[in-house]
């Protein structure tokens, strides 16, 4: 492709991608799937790595992996960002709007009430229309920057829409509207309920904690130091005003409002306009009974004063605008009685505490279970089986266990221990009485193996393309597998005879099933399921052992000799060799023909004994195939510099680790002269 046709290419597909994103973002009405949206995705991460010169700050792609940030700068906010006062109850809302009307000698005044999104209010600040920082609240005068991660929301516009003009067509068709110098937006950052609920599940699956609520998971996700982990976080952004104001155009906070949606900003549409006391406490209770319906949470209304010039008027004390409160709901809690903690299983085997309950209506909803999260927390709790104990539905969507009412007790209540064995397959579990996670270490356990079949077949694991949640379900409701090695042996009448299945479609799956041997011993370590280790670890494990015998017989001392693998990352990996049944599947899986080596630690190649540190972006490739590229020619690659290291590579906008190699005198090299080391075409 020339670069003429590059760049046209280019922008289409930053177009492309940027309204797409609008679409499934803001409209809920994607046109396109998500795989085609990450072919064009990948698409034009190639063609700017291909063409650098045309790729811009704006694009798309810049939304994620930008360089991590070591640790958040200061940003003082040019206009302090105040916090609100609070009121429990109509009564203090009266009386607020009585001071108010008072202080401004009016009969009624013009409200605007608004949701309180349960979130993490940030401003980001577009100078000449793009964005240039984004910072947290902080304290109200000095807060964190998170720019790189704030970039990486979807929801948030990289860059202003232009007002557009009621003019006569054809007018300013040559120009277009001018977009402010400074623009300071300030909103929320939250975490819609389902995405929230469905990624804790998923920390549960793997091991992690979850997150109280999606305030606090929000907050946890803006505040990374690695841009791509909040990337990965399903984050949204509602604006609701903004710092310094310079449009004298803009004379109330509903001018405002419209302003912030014209750039390009999700404006709630839940906003309504409030004539005196009475509209507004109508609208409250209109948005308490809308609250349960909502995809995201709220803990109640902000209500403002709509006037700027009657706000000006009112001024501020201490910190906190006289023009605006806070309305709070009711806390949603309720005492009920703990009648049994089950264990349940997930998809790493993780075994979660979970409290059967008296039914409970709390918030209107009823709750007859809770999680207790882990051993851990029912033991800082102090919950016993039989407890009266106070319920909440925690960031109001989950239901949590707040406390036991210790007064309510007469001695029958007795305390809750973690079963030896795992209640699904009976095989003991993997876990002390004072740790957080404890697992069942049986890869045959029914509870996991759905899961583990389309984990082990998954993309970034053994690729067998077709094999995903429905052919792992008629597999198994089969009964054509019931160990993970089952799957080598399947033929092509086997699965030809299942649901709907064509000779010719089954030939296929058959044959991505046999390509699948050939994978890189990183991908069958990732695809093995050992809990806590994901592709990267895979991926340092393979390139430190070499093969999978020697990771087997690894002592939790060499473990720890790898790159980020701390004790318990060890203790995990040790563990999951222990175990008969996983050495067996690993037997199976060897006499099925795969690949339990690095190609090249079976025969040296010409990276052997050397070791590689990436750092800054690189152009032609991404980092993980320069990764793959360095083990297959039997190296290894580490993530921090050290007096070992035999190359740093340099990418563009290398930051500390170029500054350490310089500093040991390690040597350092251009993506180019990788490549060239390589013998891989530039
Ligand atoms: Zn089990």
């Amino acid at each position: 492709m020339d670069s003429g046709k590059a760049s046209d290419r280019i922008r289409w597909l930053q177009s492309e991608l940027s309204r797409h994103a609008r679409l499934y973002y803001e409209k809920d009405q994607p046109e396109i799937e998500d795989a085609d949206y990450d072919a064009l995705f990948r698409e034009l991460q190639d063609l700017e790595a291909r063409f650098p010169e045309f790729s811009t700050p704006d694009s798309p792609t810049r939304r994620v992996g930008s360089a991590p940030a070591r640790q958040f700068a200061q940003v003082v906010h040019n206009v302090p960002m105040l916090s609100l006062q609070n009121a429990m109850d109509d009564s203090e809302f009266l009386a607020f709007d009585e001071r108010v009307r008072k202080a401004l000698g009016l009969q009624s005044v013009d409200y605007v009430v608004e949701p309180k999104i349960d979130g993490l209010s940030c401003e980001i600040v577009y100078r000449d229309g793009v964005l240039v920082q984004a910072s947290t609240r902080g304290d109200g005068q000095v807060g964190e920057d998170i720019t790189a991660n704030v970039r990486t929301i979807k929801d948030v516009p990289q860059r202003l829409k232009a007002l557009s003009f009621n003019a006569e067509p054809g007018l300013f068709d040559e120009v277009s509207p001018p977009l402010p110098e400074l623009f300071e937006a300030r909103g929320e950052i939250y975490m819609p309920t389902e995405p929230f609920r469905q990624m804790n599940q998923e920390r549960l699956d793997a091991g992690m904690s979850a997150f109280a609520n999606p305030r606090n998971a929000a907050a946890g996700s803006v505040r990374q130091l690695d841009p791509a982990v909040t990337a990965s976080r399903p984050l949204r952004f509602f604006a609701y005003t903004v710092g310094r104001l310079d449009d004298r155009e803009i004379l109330s906070q509903r001018d405002l409002l419209r302003r912030l949606r014209e750039h390009g900003f999700q404006v709630s549409s839940l906003i309504r306009p409030a004539r005196g006391a009475a509209e507004v406490l109508d609208a409250f209770k209109r948005l308490g009974s809308e609250r349960d319906s909502l995809p995201f949470e709220i803990d109640g209304a902000v209500v403002k004063v709509d006037s700027f010039e009657l706000q000006r008027e009112l001024g501020e004390i201490s910190r906190s605008p006289r023009w605006a409160i806070a309305l709070k709901f009711p806390p949603r809690r309720e005492k009920t009685v703990v009648n049994r903690i089950v264990v349940q299983v997930g998809r790493t085997g993780v075994l979660t505490p979970v409290a059967e309950l008296e039914p409970v209506k709390v918030g209107g909803v009823m709750v007859r279970r809770a999680t207790l999260h882990n051993i851990q927390e029912i033991r800082r709790k102090d919950i016993r089986i039989g407890d009266v104990v106070e319920v909440q539905r925690a960031g109001d969507v989950i239901p949590e266990v707040v406390r036991p009412v210790i007064s309510e007790r007469d001695g029958n209540e007795t305390i809750f221990n973690m079963p030896d064995r795992c209640p699904s397959c009976l095989e003991p579990v993997a876990g002390r009485q004072d740790e957080i996670a404890w697992r069942c270490t049986n890869i045959s356990c029914p509870a996991q193996f759905r899961e583990h079949v389309i984990h082990f077949a998954s993309k970034r694991a053994m690729d067998i393309e077709g094999l995903g949640e429905r052919m792992a379900d008629l597999m198994i409701e089969a009964g054509l597998i019931h160990e993970i090695s089952d799957i080598y042996a399947l033929t092509v009448t086997q699965i030809s005879a299942l649901d709907r299945m064509g000779d010719k479609s089954a030939a296929k799956l058959v044959a991505a099933i046999e390509a699948s041997k050939r994978r890189p011993l990183a991908a069958l370590i990732n695809a093995l399921g050992i809990s806590l280790v994901g592709e990267t670890t895979a991926r340092d494990l393979a390139s430190n052992f070499g093969s999978l015998a020697a990771l087997a017989a690894a002592s939790t001392e060499d473990l720890r000799q790898v790159q980020d693998v701390g004790p318990i990352v060890a203790t995990s990996i040790f563990d999951f060799f222990q175990s008969r049944r996983n050495l067996d599947l690993i037997e199976r899986l060897r006499q099925a023909g795969l690949t339990m080596m690095n190609e090249s630690a079976a025969g040296g190649g010409p990276f052997e004994g050397k070791s590689f540190v990436f750092t800054g972006s690189l152009q032609k490739m991404t980092r993980d195939k320069a990764s793959d590229l360095v083990i297959s020619l039997g190296g290894k690659v580490s993530g921090s510099v050290s007096r070992g290291t035999s190359f740093v590579v340099a990418g563009s906008d290398a930051g500390s680790k170029l500054a350490k190699a310089r500093e040991l005198g390690v040597a350092v090299i251009s993506e180019l002269d990788f490549l060239a080391m390589a013998g891989a075409d530039a």
